[in-house]
């Protein structure tokens, strides 16, 4: 297989807090199109592995590679821009906007005007809104949003929340998406309808890396998972083979 059928590449990275190894020589690459699980009980680094990907901590060793470049030292902002999208385990959207706005946020990111072409060519400014706009509600429709367009994610029941969540982070077209926890709190029909969620935005040619502690998920929805423990990989393979791997049922146990 070619260097470009690899969309993202860790490799030897390590975050240390003071004393605390977050991540102790962490590698693992990632294949374009894949849905890759990462899992691991609480504390393992799997955050922190986010993070690191994303930008937001700078590794204290190691290196990130993201679409065949060096990305180790990129700011969060500049990966975006790169094709690089993420969720957060807590919900980071903006309560009182519109779940519309929330998705449009995403949108206007990728396309900004000159300043000039505000004051000179409102014409311009008023079409792109429109198009803007469009779009935003072509995503929540795609992803049965579209009656929640005009209400604030607050009022919504969490299940929709993270919906938008995720809506909103496809909205920026990204190449890879990150997951933080996206079934925790949702129950069991949600946890289906998000898999098929996340199905439907690989199949239009994102790759999804996603932690997750519901094993059912993870099982029905990745092809290989990565197991963390302690800050560092202790088994990778398909589900059924990390399942039945024993230093992986040992690292759950007292979990
Ligand atoms: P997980 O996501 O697998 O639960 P985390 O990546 O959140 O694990 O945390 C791994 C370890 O790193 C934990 O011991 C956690 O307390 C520590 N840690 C994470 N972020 C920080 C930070 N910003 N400062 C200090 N310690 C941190």
């Amino acid at each position: 297989s070619g260097s470009d059928e690899v969309i993202l590449i860790v490799d030897a990275v390590k975050k240390q807090f003071r004393g605390l190894k977050a991540l102790d020589d962490v590698s693992l690459s990632v294949a374009t199109g894949e849905i890759r699980g990462i899992v691991g009980p609480n504390g393992s680094g799997k955050t922190t592995l986010f993070n690191v990907i994303s930008g937001l901590y700078k590794p204290t060793a190691g290196r990130v590679e993201f679409g065949g470049r060096d990305m180790t030292n990129v700011t969060p902002y500049r990966l975006s821009r790169a094709g690089l999208s993420r969720t957060f385990q807590n919900l980071r959207l903006f309560g009182d906007l519109t779940v519309r706005e929330n998705v449009l946020v995403a949108l206007d990111r990728s396309r900004t005007l000159d300043s000039w072409q505000y004051v000179l060519a409102p014409w311009l400014v008023r079409a792109r809104d429109r198009r803007l706009r469009a779009e935003a509600d072509a995503v929540l429709e795609r992803f049965g949003l579209a009656e929640f367009a005009g209400q604030a994610p607050k009022a919504l029941p969490y299940g929709i929340q993270r919906r938008v969540e995720i809506a909103r982070a496809v909205a920026a077209r990204p190449r890879l998406l990150l997951l933080d926890e996206p079934a925790a709190g949702l129950n069991g029909e949600e946890v289906r309808q998000l898999g098929e969620m996340v199905r439907s935005i690989r199949d239009s040619g994102v790759t999804v890396v996603l932690i997750e502690h519901n094993m059912g998920l993870v099982m029905a929805l990745c092809e290989r998972v990565t197991v963390l423990a302690g800050g560092r990989v202790i088994a990778e393979g398909t589900p059924a083979h990390v399942a039945a791997t024993p230093a992986v049922i040992e690292a759950y146990l007292g979990d």
